[in-house]
């Protein structure tokens, strides 16, 4: 992805962005100083023509809190659930996809041809190797933490 397709993305689509359009764009930000400043210009900017085209009617700030409350309450909610010490379910899906998109942007990126044309097949081994390690790694940590909740949802 070049920079500006990188910021056609933002531009074009600012909400409801597919989460796999923002994770890309994620990506790109740490590598790119640019576009993350670029970014982060376009969004304040867009919070405030927001702010002052549309004034804040006097009702608009209760239920904001309401909203804010019932959300911190399905937050309470959810951690009640999570694993102690360890991350929430949707933590899990998050770290799962990061490192997914890492392995494959290294492995799969635009290094993949260059590297194995000068190593040759000798590459395709440890890349193997290396994302097996990666998955069963995590595979074996995510159902040991969630052996509980898969138990009973396979009824083992
Ligand atoms: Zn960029």
């Amino acid at each position: 992805m070049t920079c500006s397709e990188i910021l056609d993305m933002v531009y074009e689509e600012p909400d409801n962005m597919p989460l796999f359009n923002q994770i890309r764009i994620w990506l790109h930000t740490i590598f790119c100083p640019n576009c993350a400043q670029e970014i982060e210009r376009y969004q304040v900017s867009r919070a405030i023509l927001q702010n002052d085209f549309f004034p804040i009617s006097p009702g608009l700030e209760e239920s904001i809190m309401a909203k804010i409350d019932t959300l911190e309450e399905e937050e309470e909610i959810k951690d009640a659930y999570a694993v102690p010490g360890g991350l929430s379910t949707r933590g899990w899906v998050i770290a799962g996809l990061i490192i997914f998109v890492s392995l494959a942007t290294s492995f799969f990126g635009f290094d993949f041809r260059h590297l194995t044309n000068e190593s040759g097949i000798s590459f395709l081994l440890p890349m193997g190797i290396t994302i097996g390690i990666v998955l069963t790694t995590y595979g074996a940590l995510f159902i040991g933490s969630h052996l509980k909740e898969l138990s009973e949802r396979f009824g083992l």
